[in-house]
């Protein structure tokens, strides 16, 4: 069993996809053109914003967002404890400080109320100022905005929604990467929508930051190429993985209709011993992983054993705090502030096969594992 099975896909797709980079081949051109201009159009217009630029993967799309912001040394970057570790990488990246922000117990995404807090706290501290808030919308499900968006506008902080897990959700009918001021995502091959290597793309209605993003992902450059006006990246998607994800994007939307029904089919057959995700009224997940928690780690270690005994694939995302990852030690604030949901979570989370190639037996099967029916 595959834990997200990105060769089914291929094989119901062969033809298709086999073509498409055929015909990248042939053009000769491999870096920028045809298909990341149009992958580019198709995309701003699916998010309903003005501007989508592309880039080399998701944690460049980051960085670049925080770099047209100007964001850098004595600013306070407020980001989720709970989150893949790019998410805070880039923040001391630009020099800029992290600050860790604990997380909603049922939804994993970063807590309002505790954002608050961290904000207040930083305020009182003084060392460093308050600037920017990067929301995630983890494992699919969009972030909290209509309350973030509360405390950005009441400190005056910009908004970075990081949907590289929440590519293809929404809530209500307004898509993922439309709520942040800037929204990045990730292309990935295991993200929802996954390319063949790596890519990434940043999401705005700003003409002044997408103008700047433009920039700093080609070496700075001012009037071409070899005008060069800012220190910048080498960050861009090439052609290839844009025809792979022009193809993919046809089926997107049906592929997550199905993660949805595979999710809604573990969340019926999981006993009560094990919580399921929590998905908010109005939120439509895109299931880039689905996350259960049991009562705590023992419980977990044996359903990891029982699991692989069945040749059955899980994963723990994620097993570590940001606040307690090395790296951060020099460089962040926020571990005073305690992240104690975050803490509780790392300790008993588990996420399960999820792609929309499942087979529903197999739900069936990894269920009645998880609730101890099945040896
Ligand atoms: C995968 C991921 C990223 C980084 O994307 P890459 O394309 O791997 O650089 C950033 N944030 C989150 C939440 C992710 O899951």
């Amino acid at each position: 069993m595959e834990f997200r099975d990105l060769k089914t896909q291929y094989l119901q797709n062969k033809e298709a996809i086999d073509s498409a980079i055929q015909n990248v081949l042939l053009s000769g051109h491999f870096i920028g053109g045809e298909p990341v201009q149009q992958l580019e159009e198709k995309l701003a217009d699916y998010v309903g914003v003005k501007h989508c630029i592309t880039c080399a993967n998701g944690t460049d799309a980051l960085q670049l967002s925080l770099m047209a912001w100007n964001i850098g040394e004595g600013d306070a970057v407020f980001v989720p404890d709970f989150t893949f570790f790019s998410t805070a990488e880039v923040i001391p990246l630009v020099k800029a400080t992290p600050v860790f922000v604990d997380i909603d117990k049922d939804t994993f995404n970063l807590s309002a109320e505790s954002l608050e807090k961290a904000i207040q706290n930083v305020l009182k501290n003084g060392k460093i100022t308050p600037k920017a808030v990067i929301a995630v919308d983890l494992f699919g499900q969009p972030a909290d905005f209509a309350e973030i968006r509360k405390i950005t506008e009441k400190y005056k902080l910009l908004l970075l929604e990081d949907g590289a897990q929440g590519f293809g959700g929404r809530i209500k009918s307004k898509r993922a990467c439309s709520f942040g001021d800037i929204a990045t995502t990730s292309f990935f091959p295991a993200k929802p929508l996954g390319c063949y290597g790596d890519g990434g793309a940043v999401f705005t209605d700003n003409d002044e930051w997408a103008e700047l993003i433009q920039s700093y992902k080609v070496h700075g450059k001012g009037a071409d190429k070899y005008d060069n006006v800012r220190i910048g990246l080498n960050s861009r998607l090439d052609a290839i993985q844009a025809a792979v994800l022009l193809v993919k994007f046809k089926f997107f939307d049906r592929e997550i209709a199905l993660c949805n029904q595979v999710a809604e089919q573990y969340t019926d057959q999981l006993n009560s011993f094990i919580k399921a995700p929590v998905i908010r009224k109005d939120m439509i997940s895109s299931w880039a992983q689905y996350t259960i928690c049991f009562q705590n780690n023992k419980d977990r270690e044996r359903a990891i054993r029982n699991l692989k005994q069945n040749g059955i694939p899980s994963a723990i995302y994620y097993q570590r705090p940001m606040h307690l990852q090395k790296a951060f030690s020099s460089c962040a604030e926020g571990s005073e502030f305690q992240c104690k949901v975050t803490e509780s979570i790392c300790s008993c989370c588990l996420s399960l096969p999820m792609h929309a190639y499942m087979d529903m037996d197999d739900i069936t099967i990894i269920s009645q594992i998880l609730n101890g029916e099945r040896k």
